[in-house]
């Protein structure tokens, strides 16, 4: 099997896993216990959570320490920062382009009239800033949600300047900043985001795990109620062996991978493009090096993805929390990408156990299927 949706998930790295059954076989005990088995395992809890802390570029000494709160993923981390963080009578800002649980999670909190309103895009699928200076001017807002990256196209955004206009305007900011965590550094403190969302299984972790991160002070009403642990943001035991393997996971992350992944997708598209009448939605913007989105025009992207298939070759649609409907990626559409672009495009996304040969498999298979 070729896979190129690592957007999707990515394959569980032998060191996580290595982490992950020593903990298990080790017999750790609940963190929360009193005895000394209880408090070697919370040691074990904080000195992960410090060196994830650490890994984000967030503050973990002085008097204002920020903090990391584990959740089960990316999803329930968004949930959180987004319902937890609103206000009665402001608005709630989110891009065009976020992913489906902050889409959901907006609409919900419409059904509760909390006005929630979107911040375009431009072709290339970056935040209009003048827009959300607008915005920002018409009413009070209590938050600004822009993702670090896109998980579709993998354009980049302007965090800190969103960070910066919308703490001029006295809001919070939230980052999903799921598909960008361990591509490239994550800068949480420089961005000066009030929040942020990763998900382990995105970069080699286990599924099941995932953080907000939040800057010292802030504080979300929480979802879930019964407990003290997580700050009482997030009760119930922790999964202890999940945390030990997340922080595993973040020790993967070498500051040449960029480059490694980046080449990598360059030969894969540049490869396409010489042998095949393509778009590469974003490509004048700034992007993940390891993630694609590829309009293989006049062809249908959900046969193509069939056919793909059938060759075992493992690409996407787009969103893997939308995929299933064949609907047009809400993502291309915010772009304002023509019809024959929106019905031909695929997601094909790369990671570090992705090889050479297996993108050189890709491409020869991709050819073959367009040219018959
Ligand atoms: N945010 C983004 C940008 C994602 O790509 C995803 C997963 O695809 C999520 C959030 C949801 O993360 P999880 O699968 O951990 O719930």
């Amino acid at each position: 099997m070729i896979y190129l949706d690592n957007n999707s998930t990515t394959r569980l790295a032998p060191e996580v896993w290595t982490a992950m059954s020593e903990a298990w076989s080790n017999g750790l005990v609940n963190p929360a216990s009193q005895h000394r088995g209880g408090q070697r395992a919370r040691r074990a809890l904080e000195d992960a959570r410090e060196a994830i802390l650490r890994h984000l570029g967030a503050r973990t000494a002085g008097m204002r320490p920020d903090r990391l709160i584990f959740t089960s993923g990316g999803t329930e981390a968004n949930n959180l920062a987004l319902t937890g963080l609103v206000q009665p009578n402001q608005q709630v800002l989110i891009s065009a382009i976020e992913h489906p649980s902050i889409f959901a999670t907006a609409r919900h909190l419409s059904s509760m009239n909390i006005d929630v309103r979107q911040i375009p895009v431009d072709h290339d699928g970056v935040v209009c800033l003048d827009r959300l200076g607008e915005l920002l001017r018409e009413r009070p807002t209590c938050l600004v949600a822009v993702m670090a990256a896109n998980n579709e196209t993998g354009v980049i955004q302007p965090v800190s300047d969103v960070a910066r206009l919308a703490h001029d305007a006295g809001a919070l900011v939230h980052c999903d900043a799921v598909q960008w965590v361990n591509k490239l550094p994550t800068l949480f403190s420089t961005w000066d985001v009030d929040c942020l969302s990763l998900s382990c299984h995105k970069f080699h972790g286990p599924v099941g795990i995932g953080a907000l991160c939040l800057k010292h002070g802030v504080t979300p009403r929480p979802l879930f109620f019964g407990g003290f642990q997580e700050d009482g943001l997030r009760p119930g035991t922790v999964a202890l062996p999940l945390v030990l393997g997340f922080a595993a996971a973040v020790r993967l992350f070498e500051p040449g991978i960029a480059d490694s992944l980046q080449s990598l997708r360059d030969h894969l598209e540049l490869s396409l493009a010489q042998r095949l009448p393509i778009v590469v939605n974003g490509s004048a913007a700034l992007r993940l090096p390891h993630t694609s989105n590829v309009a293989f025009l006049g062809r249908d992207r959900q046969a193509l993805l069939l056919a793909a298939d059938r060759h075992d070759l493992c690409l996407s649609t787009g969103s893997a929390c939308s995929s299933g409907s064949s609907e047009r990626s809400p993502v291309l559409l915010a772009m304002g990408l023509p019809a024959n672009v929106l019905d031909s495009s695929l997601r094909l996304s790369i990671a570090r156990d992705t090889t050479l040969a297996e993108v050189d498999q890709a491409i020869d298979i991709l050819t073959a299927i367009c040219s018959s």
